[in-house]
């Protein structure tokens, strides 16, 4: 497949050093964007052009644009972390690629090429390498790239042009504290995603589906909300925009089992999800994809068998849970403190991110 072409007009206008280094240094999480990102156009008949590195700045839209009415929208998330001899690199980028085409086929939207997608990734980061990071922080370079039907006109049909563009913002840890436990509220009545919807999809709606459960938890003095199946409302999901693990640790001497929820097609396929299930298998640990319901989660936790419970993601990589609230019931998992096995798989797993582990499968792709 050819590759694009990506034309650069980079800004005369970067941020100066000081005020770029006084942001890395508390960058907190989506609130800061680089100086540059990439646009690449498609319509229908021409396909993919037009691609450009531009100066960082708004996007201007025909009031009657697909995406603002009926809402074709895709998106991504990676990071980019700075490795030891001072490079940059990607985590997993081609996963990311794949599961956005996978989405885009979900959304009667144009794929972009895992070729492309890269590329766009690369020519950001090789423009905008000074927004990396130091080696040796928790802090990385979350890139975005998403894309959007911007045909205008009010007919309900696939829009006929779109435009794909990635922004990156510097990220602390995503939770303050980052290791700090989560408390989860379980909500048994609204729900996330159904099976034959667009829960595997990385789509706008399903972030804004979730706003309001979102609200309630926090008024419940809760983080986040664990979504259950649309059918039944027993089986546990996942997160708002993180999968979860259970832990059964081992009787003295024997490794533990870790059990995630099956992908169902009403969840995202997760990278660090996807990723962890590699770490663990390899440790020579018992690893399921198997329902969870919620009354197990309980009566596993009250009875002690299920030690620790995770939630993971790109944003958060892994961060445990401490405490679960559902309507009428409250506890604390395990003794509310981050477990060994999550902290375990968290350290495995940023060392490989950050080059301080051999790289076996091929993850860190370097950007040279
Ligand atoms: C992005 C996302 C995840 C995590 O996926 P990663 O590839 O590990 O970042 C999990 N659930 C939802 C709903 C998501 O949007």
């Amino acid at each position: 497949m050819a590759l694009l072409t990506i034309e650069k007009k980079p800004t005369v206008d970067v941020l100066p050093a000081a005020q770029r280094e006084a942001i890395l240094a508390d960058p907190g999480f989506g609130r800061h964007f680089t100086d540059h990102m990439v646009t690449i156009t498609w319509t229908e008949g021409r396909g993919w052009h037009d691609g450009r590195l531009v100066p960082f700045g708004p996007l201007s839209l025909h009031p009657a644009a697909n995406v603002l009415h009926y809402a074709q929208e895709v998106f991504e998330g990676l990071k980019a972390y700075r490795l030891p001899d001072g490079t940059t690199a990607l985590f997993r980028p081609e996963t990311n690629a794949r599961r956005f085409q996978h989405s885009a086929r979900r959304m009667a939207m144009p794929e972009l090429p895992v070729t492309t997608f890269l590329q766009a990734c690369e020519a950001h980061l090789r423009q905008d390498h000074a927004w990396v990071p130091e080696h040796g922080t928790e802090k990385s370079l979350y890139l975005r790239p998403f894309m959007v039907g911007t045909e205008p006109g009010l007919g309900m049909r696939p829009a006929a042009e779109y435009l794909f563009a990635l922004i990156a913002s510097p990220a602390a840890a995503y939770f303050a504290g980052d290791v700090e436990p989560l408390s989860i509220w379980v909500c048994e009545d609204r729900v996330r995603a159904v099976s034959g919807g667009v829960g595997d999809a990385k789509t706008g709606g399903n972030y804004a589906a979730s706003l309001l459960a979102q609200t309630e938890a926090a008024a419940r003095g809760c983080d986040q909300v664990a979504y259950l199946d649309a059918v039944e409302h027993r089986w546990v999901e996942e997160l708002g925009a993180m999968n979860l693990f259970f832990v059964y640790e081992g009787r003295a001497g024997e490794p533990p089992t870790i059990v995630t929820p099956p992908l169902t097609g009403s969840l995202l396929a997760g990278v660090t999800r996807d990723s962890v299930l590699t770490l663990a298998r390899e440790l020579g640990w018992d690893t399921r994809e198997a329902p969870v319901s919620v009354d197990q989660w309980q009566a596993d936790a009250a009875e002690g068998t299920l030690t620790e419970v995770f939630a993971c993601g790109t944003a958060a990589v892994l961060t445990p849970v401490g405490v679960v609230k559902r309507a009428g019931a409250e506890w604390t998992q395990g003794d509310g403190a981050p477990g060994r096995v999550t902290l375990k798989l968290r350290r495995m797993l940023l060392d490989i991110q950050r080059g301080l582990a051999g790289d076996r499968h091929g993850w860190v792709h370097r950007v040279r």
